[in-house]
């Protein structure tokens, strides 16, 4: 098998950790030609997937040391200690190094070797997706960015990897690693995950409190909402509004504002600063740093709301959701 895209560099590739991305990236990677080595520490959580997946699995520090390119797709907190530690003294001269998310580079916590190639391809999906679209015969849209340019290739690096990722089948979009890391983090705290999930908490808290049964109220803002989220995806808003009732939307218009109003978005501007200046990831160093105290109490408190409760009562029959179908065989497990 060869490279999707023939003209492109096809370098040896490690890949560092086997979570969400790494699995995704190095089956996909594989498929299309690359050869690929898996990075991991011994005994840690994700090794015996990577072997049972066939992949040759080696500490970090040796995996890296023959590597034309390497992708550190470990959690972003370790990446720090990752590269000075062990990547730094392993990576052979003149290598790629590639990140899935601008973080480390973008503000300063890492700051690469002279001699290396750094680049970003950064799927927009998660690894699930990025693995099950390319098993299809498709691709997630990658953006993809160069920090650093020492072969005066490393564009061409970027490329191929996204190509390989199947990205170049949907859509390939040119970022600077600032731009990635700022809208990322935006995107994930002031609407997807955080604007998101809290949005549906008030308004399930809002519904239980004026003494609706929580049933109700699960089936109305939570699991409604994704109804509303794919036809978001399929043809934005415009979709949306075409299958809503004409009640709907007259709700939509009134109400939408007075739920986020301009001071919403004035907060939403806070959330910006605080990223663009770096006092987010600051907080976020220090945090992880202490030993996650307050991450952990937040998220406690995430999985012990009232409409976790009654949404685990009311998901069990749900027979159609994957966490209540019947689980494959490892024979069907391993042919898939
Ligand atoms: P993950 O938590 O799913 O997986 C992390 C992997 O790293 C695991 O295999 C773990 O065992 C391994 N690991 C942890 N510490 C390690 C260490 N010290 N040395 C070697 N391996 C170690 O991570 P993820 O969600 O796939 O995120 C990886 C990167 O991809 C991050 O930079 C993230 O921002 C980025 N990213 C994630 C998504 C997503 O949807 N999850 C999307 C785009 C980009
Ligand atoms: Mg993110």
């Amino acid at each position: 098998m060869t490279a999707s895209t023939p003209n492109l560099p096809q370098p040896t590739i490690t890949i560092v950790g086997y979570g969400s991305q790494g699995r995704a990236h190095a089956l996909n990677l594989r498929e299309s030609g690359f050869d690929v080595t898996v990075g991991l520490r011994p005994g840690g959580p994700t090794e015996a997937k990577a072997k049972a997946d066939g992949f040759l699995v080696k500490s970090p520090a040796e995996a890296v040391k023959d590597a034309d390119l390497v992708a550190v797709l470990t959690p972003d907190m370790v990446q720090k200690t990752l590269y000075y530690d062990v990547l730094a003294p392993n990576m052979k001269q003149g290598a790629v190094l590639l990140f899935a998310h601008g973080l480390n580079v973008h503000f300063g916590l890492i700051e690469p070797r002279e001699d290396l190639d750094v680049v970003l391809v950064a799927p927009k999906g998660p690894g699930a997706l990025v693995r099950r679209e390319y098993e299809i015969g498709r691709g997630v849209p990658c953006i993809y960015a160069v920090h650093q340019d020492r072969s005066g290739k490393a564009e061409q690096f970027a490329l191929s990897y996204a190509a390989g990722l199947g990205g170049a089948r949907a859509n390939l979009i040119k970022t600077t690693f600032k731009e990635e890391t700022e809208t990322d983090l935006f995107g994930e705290q002031a609407v997807l995950c955080g604007g998101a999930s809290s949005l549906v908490q008030a308004g399930f808290e809002t519904l239980v409190e004026a003494g609706y049964q929580p049933e109700i109220a699960y089936y109305e803002v939570l699991h409604e909402l994704k109804l509303i989220v794919d036809l978001f995806y399929e043809g934005g808003i415009t979709r949306m509004l075409e299958f809503i009732s004409e009640t709907a939307q007259y709700g939509d218009y009134v109400s939408g504002p007075r739920v986020i109003d301009a001071a919403t978005k004035a907060r939403m501007k806070d959330i910006l600063t605080d990223i663009q200046d770096g006092t987010f990831t600051k907080n976020w160093v220090a945090e992880y740093e202490a030993g996650l105290p307050n991450y952990k109490k937040f998220k406690q408190a995430d999985m012990e709301h009232p409409i976790e409760v009654v949404g685990k009562q009311l998901r069990s029959k749900m027979v159609w959701l994957a966490e209540n179908a019947p689980k494959p065989t490892s024979q069907q497990a391993a042919a898939a």
